[in-house]
């Protein structure tokens, strides 16, 4: 179906990073399959074309789109190629710079935020413990004063970026006493004292993404590097979430059109008793059923792309596209994987990867369970 949100600008975007995909990110992926993470020259490429910076302000060095679709249209493409890449590069560009930007002081903005778009500087969110993720309130990490500083000890699991990134946000709490209200955000940067980096974890897929563990033993981080105000870093989460959710429904659902359309290529090309797959009637069928489901969820996500540009975009909004894109995703890699039969089910095929790079997005960024939990919220239960 065709789209309708777009202008030629988001067009032409569209059309840069598609070359960037292609020269870039496609190229280097095997490597980084290996190596569990993208060379650092993959991110400076994506940075001086300005991707990286669309929501850092042009006087910290960023291209500040100011528009959403720009945002959603750099997500779809690095989606299409690598749905860890397009985790990496979505945590830094899409989640961690409007912590950054609307929370850092000027003097941390003015020495993070040139290199942070430039793909000098990776950033990760350090939210998660091993104790639990969903019940962020109940994070054990702890802030307390130290004269003008603060000293952090604990740590944290499942860290995109983790491994590699230099500016990790971290939620710690600094008021005991006071549950949700008691959490603040820091930022804790690469070479201070006491930062260290657990293994690089192994992952079901996207090998390509770097996920560590970080411990904080007794790190000292200077009082410029509170984002906000002391005890308010749970609302500050609260609030950007609608927008990491967002990030990754657009995600998912490029994510899985991409595997669709390899799928019909190939129910064209294979045959079986003679004739290509795709026209037995049942998958033909089957194939139909994605289409449709693809497309009516596209309709849905552009819908909550202009809603977020008009300022109507809802944390239940969030929740819907969020759990229902991540359930379409695995529903229709699924569906793909058995098109393909053995083939689908062997590693050497994107779409085998696929299937595992998917499986995650029901999990993370709140799970499904709790996105409808928020929508059965706000229906009065
Ligand atoms: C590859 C990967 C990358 C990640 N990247 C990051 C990152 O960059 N930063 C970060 O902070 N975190 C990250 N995470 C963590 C992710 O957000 C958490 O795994 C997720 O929030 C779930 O937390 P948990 O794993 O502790 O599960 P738990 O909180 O232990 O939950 C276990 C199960 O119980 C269910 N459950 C819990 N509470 C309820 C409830 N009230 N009602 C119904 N069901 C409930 C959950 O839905 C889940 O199914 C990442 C995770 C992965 C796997």
């Amino acid at each position: 179906m065709q789209r309708s949100i777009f202008e030629p600008e988001h067009e032409e975007f569209r059309s840069a990073v598609a070359t960037f995909c292609d020269r870039t990110a496609a190229p280097n992926l095997e490597k980084a399959i290996e190596q569990r993470v993208f060379d650092r020259d993959v991110w400076r490429q994506a940075g001086e074309q300005g991707f990286l910076g669309l929501e850092v302000p042009e006087e910290f060095g960023g291209s500040q789109a100011d528009d959403y679709r720009f945002n959603m249209v750099f997500a779809e493409e690095l989606a299409k190629v690598s749905m860890g890449l397009n985790s990496s590069m979505q945590i830094h560009f899409d989640i961690c710079a409007p912590y950054l930007v609307d929370l850092g002081t000027t003097e941390l903005k003015t020495r993070l935020l040139p290199d942070f778009a430039a793909g000098e500087k990776v950033a990760g969110i350090g939210m998660t413990e091993a104790g639990g993720g969903t019940d962020l309130a109940a994070l054990k990490t702890t802030a307390v004063p130290d004269g003008d500083n603060w000293i952090i000890n604990g740590s944290k699991t499942f860290i995109t970026n983790g491994y590699t990134g230099e500016i990790i946000i971290v939620a710690a709490r600094t008021s005991p006493e006071k549950g949700a209200r008691g959490i603040s955000l820091f930022v804790v940067e690469e070479g201070m004292p006491g930062f260290e980096r657990g293994r690089k974890l192994e992952k079901v897929g996207q090998h390509e993404s770097d996920t560590a563990e970080l411990f904080f033993n007794n790190v000292s981080v200077p009082g410029e590097n509170l984002l906000g105000e002391v005890d308010s870093g749970f609302i500050y989460m609260m609030e950007r979430l609608p927008q990491e959710r967002i990030g990754c429904a657009i995600s998912n659902l490029a994510h899985a059109k991409q595997a669709f359309l390899e799928t019909v290529e190939y129910a064209k090309e294979r045959e079986a008793f003679g004739k290509p797959i795709g026209s037995f009637q049942h998958l033909k069928f089957v194939l139909a059923e994605q289409a449709t489901k693809l497309d009516v969820t596209q309709a849905f996500m552009d819908e909550c792309v202009m809603a977020k540009i008009n300022g109507t975009f809802s944390a239940t909004d969030a929740a819907k596209a969020k759990w229902w894109t991540s359930q379409v995703q695995n529903d229709v890699i699924d569906a793909c994987v058995q098109i393909f039969g053995g083939y689908g089910y062997m590693n050497e095929y994107r779409i085998a990867r696929a299937w595992q790079d998917a499986r995650v997005t029901k999990i993370w960024a709140g799970s499904n369970e709790i996105m409808k939990e928020l929508i059965g919220r706000e229906l009065g239960f």
